[in-house]
């Protein structure tokens, strides 16, 4: 599978820098010698059109960081999955654990963001993972089988979504698991998939936390890896193009 790499910019930059990463990773990408994984840019909502239109005519794609269950509505400061593909988005990050423990978002919520997301065609990129404490207790497989459960929509396909493993102890402590950790992981996951839904080791696995340049390289070569949710490092011009690179299918 053609991996891909995700850039979560999250609540930073400027309009010039959003625009500066976007264009030149653009030229990169057209004058790259050798073919490339999807990659998708996650500004935050305001910088999501200028970078979509920057885009436009490449093979980078636009994602956003979260969206609302609803189509539309009174819901002052919200955004819909509905509005985000009519800018041009085309996927959307839903459940990252910041939003899940900073805005208290509930399991219930999440598999409704999923529903919404996948009935106007935004591909959702799922985020799961299990806590300090969980992997502590030796909970590790059960924490991501329970989110699963409770996330994942009754009905979709596995071209419908991407799934994210982010364990919370990884995402910016500069703090990774152990490569052979994160491939028992995606397999636990891809095995989990395929008893849900038929084909469902197709869904794309990704691994998120702490990438950089330097452990991306043994990352990518993991065989059940599909690719990287980066944060910290999409923000970093040379540093994410690096990690681009570094994938090899
Ligand atoms: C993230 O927030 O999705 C993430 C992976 O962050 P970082 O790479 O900075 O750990």
């Amino acid at each position: 599978m053609r991996q891909y790499i995700i850039g979560n910019w999250k609540m930073n930059g400027t309009k010039a820098e959003a625009q500066k990463l976007a264009t030149t990773f653009v030229k990169r990408v057209t004058e790259a010698s050798r073919p490339l994984p999807h990659i998708v840019l996650c500004p935050s909502y305001p910088y999501l059109t200028t970078v979509a239109e920057i885009l436009k005519e490449s093979s980078l794609e636009v994602g956003a960081q979260d969206c609302h269950p609803e189509h539309r509505g009174a819901f002052t400061g919200d955004v819909s999955a509905f509005q985000l593909k009519d800018v041009g988005c085309s996927y959307v990050i839903v459940g990252h654990s910041e939003r899940r423990h900073l805005h208290h978002e509930s399991n219930g919520l999440i598999r409704r963001k999923l529903e919404a997301a996948i009935k106007v065609e935004l591909r959702p990129i799922l985020c799961l993972g299990e806590s300090a404490e969980e992997r502590e207790q030796g909970k590790t497989f059960q924490a991501i089988s329970n989110q699963l459960t409770s996330d994942l929509p009754l009905e979709f396909t596995p071209q419908d979504l991407i799934i994210a493993y982010e364990p919370l102890w990884a995402i910016g402590t500069g703090i990774t698991p152990a490569p052979g950790e994160v491939e028992d992981i995606m397999g636990f996951i891809k095995h989990e998939l395929s008893v849900r839904v038929t084909g469902g080791a197709l869904v794309p696995i990704l691994y998120g936390g702490s990438v950089t340049s330097l452990n991306a390289p043994t990352l990518l070569n993991l065989p059940h890896l599909d690719g990287l949710l980066v944060g910290g490092a999409s923000l970093k011009l040379d540093e994410f193009w690096e990690i681009i690179s570094a994938s090899s299918r």
